[in-house]
C-alpha cells in the first residue's frame, strides 16, 4: 500500500490553502528548491560547459523520459523530453501524417484542448492546406474514424469535463480503417493508468507541469512507438535530433530512434525541479493512486451536490469514465471561483461556466475535500462570489 500520508510530506503546500489545481500546476515538491540550488551551484556554478558531460545534462531527457515512460506503459527508451507540449503535439502530428501519405484526414474532438487544434491547424496551412482538421462531439468520434483518416488525435481526459477517452478501443479502430493515433496525455500521465505499449497508441505527448509536478514551464515529453521510430520524419530537424550533432554537419541525418524528436538545447534548470518531482513517484503504482482519486472526487461530488444546488455537475458520473477532476457549471464559475479562492480553496475556472478541482491524492486527504466542500458550500450559500472584486478577469483563469 502506499502511503500517502508521507507522500504528502513531500510537497510544500502553503499554510491555509487547500489546492485542488494540481492539473494545472502541480505543487513544489519539497526536495526540489535544494535539486535546483546544487544543480545551480555545483553543477552550472563549478562546471560550467563541462556540466554538459559531467553532469550528465544533455543525456537527461531521455533518463528523465524513461522515467515518465514507466508512468505512462511505454517501452523503454522511447520517450523524450523537451520544448512544450504544443511543439510535441505539432511533431507528432507531422510525423504521423507523413506515415499516411494518401490520406487527408486529421480527426480530433471538439473538447480537445485549443493548442492542440490551434497546432494542427498551423501544420495544416504549412503543408499547404492539403489536409483538413475535422472536429466532431466526443461521443461521435468512434463513427467517425473512417478510412479517410490519416491521424486521430485525441486528448484521452477532456480538460474541461474530466471526461476519457477509451484509449486502446479507439486506437483499434483506427488501426483497423488504417489510421494512426495520437494521445496527448496532458491530463493522464501522473493521473491514472496509461498503457501507451499496451493499447497500441503510435504517438503519445504529455505535460510534466501538471500531475507530474515538474513545475511552471517543466519540459513537455513525446513518445513514439517502436515500430514507427525509424520511419518517423522530424518536422523539426533540429541539431540535437541530428544523429552527430557535434559532427557539424551540413544536413540534417536524424538521429536513431526517439532522440530524433530532440530539437534544441534542453532546459536544464527546469529537468532539475522535475528530477526532484520524478523521485516521488518511485515505487508508487498508478493504479492506487488513481483508485484514491476516485474515492475523493466521489467525497466531493456527494457532498458539493448535498449543499450545492445551484452546481451541476460537469464530468461524468462514472467515476471509470472520468479522469482526476471534478467540474461543475454554474453561471457565474468565474466569480465562484474567484471567491472559493479567496476563501483559501484554489481551483480554476474554464470558459464558458466551468469551475474545475483537480483531484491529485499525492498531497490531497479526505480533510482537503471537506475543507472544499465546506468553503465551496459557504461561497454558493451565502452567496459570496456575487461582489464586484471577483468579477475582474486576469489574463491566467
Ligand atoms: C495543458 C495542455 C496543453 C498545454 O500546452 P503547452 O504547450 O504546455 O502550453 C496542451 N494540450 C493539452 C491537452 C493540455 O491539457
Amino acid at each position: 500500500m502506499v502511503d500517502f500520508t508521507s507522500i504528502k510530506s513531500r510537497f510544500h503546500l502553503p499554510e491555509g490553502v487547500t489546492y485542488l489545481d494540481g492539473n494545472s500546476l502541480g505543487p513544489l515538491p519539497v526536495a526540489a528548491t535544494d535539486r535546483m540550488a546544487q544543480v545551480m551551484q555545483d553543477e552550472w556554478g563549478e562546471m560550467l560547459i563541462t556540466g554538459w558531460n559531467k553532469a550528465g545534462w544533455m543525456a537527461q531527457p531521455g533518463v528523465l523520459g524513461d522515467r515518465i515512460g514507466r508512468l505512462i506503459g511505454a517501452e523503454e527508451g522511447h520517450v523524450m523530453l523537451g520544448d512544450t507540449l504544443s511543439i510535441k503535439v505539432y511533431q507528432a502530428l507531422a510525423a504521423a501524417l507523413s506515415l499516411r501519405p494518401d490520406r487527408r484526414v486529421i480527426l480530433s474532438d471538439t473538447g480537445n484542448f485549443p493548442t492542440d487544434l490551434y497546432m494542427a491547424e498551423g501544420l495544416i496551412k504549412t503543408l499547404g492546406q492539403t489536409h483538413e482538421l475535422r472536429c466532431v462531439p466526443p461521443e461521435e468520434v468512434e463513427n467517425s474514424i473512417t478510412d479517410e483518416v490519416a491521424v486521430l488525435m485525441l486528448t484521452e481526459v477532456d480538460y474541461r469535463t474530466g471526461r476519457r477517452h477509451d484509449m486502446a478501443r479507439l486506437t483499434r479502430k483506427a488501426h483497423e480503417t488504417g489510421s494512426l493515433a495520437i494521445w496527448d496525455l496532458a491530463h493522464s500521465a501522473g493521473a491514472l493508468p496509461v498503457d501507451v505499449a499496451g493499447g497500441q497508441a503510435d504517438f503519445a505527448v504529455g505535460c510534466t507541469y501538471k500531475f507530474l509536478n515538474g513545475g511552471p514551464g517543466a519540459p513537455a515529453f513525446v513518445y513514439v512507438a517502436p515500430r514507427h521510430t525509424e520511419a518517423t520524419a522530424p518536422a523539426l530537424s533540429g541539431w540535437l535530433g541530428h544523429a552527430a550533432p557535434f559532427e557539424f554537419e551540413r544536413t540534417y541525418r536524424a538521429a536513431p530512434g526517439v532522440a530524433r524528436m530532440r530539437v534544441g538545447t534542453p532546459p536544464v534548470l527546469a529537468m532539475a525541479s522535475l528530477e526532484a518531482a520524478l523521485d516521488i513517484w518511485d515505487g508508487i503504482e498508478m493504479a492506487q493512486v488513481y483508485a484514491r482519486a476516485q474515492a475523493l472526487s466521489e467525497r466531493l461530488i456527494a457532498g458539493v451536490e448535498a449543499a450545492c444546488p445551484m452546481l451541476t455537475l460537469a464530468s461524468p458520473r462514472d467515476p471509470d469514465q472520468r479522469g482526476s477532476q471534478v467540474s461543475f457549471r454554474f453561471e457565474h464559475g468565474y466569480e465562484a471561483m474567484q471567491a472559493c479562492i479567496a476563501h483559501g480553496v484554489i481551483g480554476d475556472f474554464r470558459a464558458p461556466d466551468i469551475m474545475r478541482f483537480g483531484i491529485t491524492p499525492l498531497y490531497l486527504d479526505e480533510g482537503d475535500i471537506d475543507r472544499a466542500i465546506a468553503v465551496i458550500t459557504k461561497v454558493m450559500a451565502q452567496k459570496l462570489w456575487d461582489d464586484d472584486k471577483y468579477r475582474h478577469r486576469s489574463a491566467v483563469t
